[in-house]
């Protein structure tokens, strides 16, 4: 399969450097180089309260997220990289608005600063809906480094695609 194209609107100079990367043993190489450990975030509460101390630090406008969750048969690429929804509902003579962030099983096992990359995005989400300039500002004070780490996070999902993914000691002993 060409993952290229997953990376075309990269300017060309670094798309050719990705495109040196795209290979199982080269992939896995730059991962184990670069962050060799996964995060520990593997149960829902400590997820969530990873996500709601940077909606604090950021987002103090946005109201508390009511859930946080890994959510199952969520496919990275050829989905959206996560999901985030605002849902309202009528409750009694009130409107509430729940706010809601669900990201893809895969991203269970993965290195902290991908796992990072998501969150800042759909958090970013909940002010700006498009990926407009405002939206990648609002990535950027959030993580300063965003660029690098969405790439970063593309780069993991072609890992995940090409089996090579080695963050996950669920199954070994500690
Ligand atoms: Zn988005």
């Amino acid at each position: 399969m060409n993952y290229l194209p997953y990376f075309q609107h990269y300017p060309a100079a670094l798309q050719s450097q990705i495109k040196t990367l795209l290979e199982p043993d080269k992939l896995a190489a730059y991962f184990k180089g670069k962050y060799p450990q996964g995060h520990q975030l593997q149960s829902t509460q400590a997820l969530y309260d990873y996500c709601h101390s940077y909606k604090n630090k950021y987002l103090k406008n946005v109201p508390r997220l009511h859930k946080v969750s890994y959510a199952k048969g969520r496919d990275l690429m050829t989905g959206t990289l996560g999901h985030h929804s605002q849902t309202r509902k009528q409750h009694g003579g009130k409107v509430k608005t729940r706010y809601e962030i669900a990201l893809s099983q895969q991203l269970k096992y993965a290195p902290e600063a991908v796992l990072r990359a998501l969150v800042v995005h759909e958090l970013a989400h909940f002010k700006e809906l498009d990926h407009n300039k405002a939206f990648y500002q609002l990535c950027c004070h959030m993580e300063p480094e965003y660029h690098q780490l969405e790439l970063d996070l593309r780069l993991f999902i072609v890992l995940n695609k090409l089996g090579v993914s080695f963050y996950d000691n669920s199954a070994q002993p500690d």
